[in-house]
This record gives structure tokens, sequence and C-alpha cells, in this order.
């Protein structure tokens, strides 16, 4: 194992967008934003990509099919959930 192993989860080894531009998954508008998602809906890893994003707080880019706003909402539903 070497520390690249340590730092990088195994799904990612399964990404559809692991031969993208990463920059195409930081878009800076809703184009962008549209385009990087349409990639996101074919991925097999999906789930484990939002959950990463939200477990690691990520604020920026489209994660698991999500935008940053969403993910924000996402994050909004899960606090209040859990003061229930
Ligand atoms: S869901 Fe989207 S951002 Fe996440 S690994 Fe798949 S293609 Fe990449």
């Amino acid at each position: 194992m070497t520390p690249s192993d340590l730092q990088t989860p195994p799904w990612m080894d399964e990404a559809s967008c692991r031969t993208s531009t990463p920059g195409d998954f930081f878009p800076s508008d809703g184009v962008g934003v549209e385009r990087a998602k349409r990639v996101c809906a074919e991925c097999p890893v999906k789930a484990e990509c939002l959950e990463y994003a939200l477990t690691h707080r990520i604020e920026h880019g489209v994660w698991g099919g999500c935008s940053e706003r969403e993910r924000r909402r996402m994050m909004r539903s899960r606090r209040l959930a859990a003061t229930v």
C-alpha cells in the first residue's frame, strides 16, 4: 500500500469521470453543471461519490450527480434530521 492508496478511495477507480478533465466537474455556470451531471448519471459509483462528498463536506464541484446547491440542501436536511 502506498500513501496515495490511503488518500484515494477504491471506488474512484470505477468512476466514469476518471478520464475526464477535472475542471469539467468544477464548472462555473449552469451549463457546465448539467454537462457534468450527464456524466454522473451513467456512473457506477455515483452513490459512493455523493456520500464521500457529503461526509467530507466538499463544497465545490459536481459530486455524485449533485451540484453544490443540491449538496448544501442535503447537508441541511441531514443536520435537521439529526436534531429531531
Ligand atoms: S458520480 Fe460523477 S463526479 Fe462522482 S465519480 Fe461518478 S462521474 Fe465522477
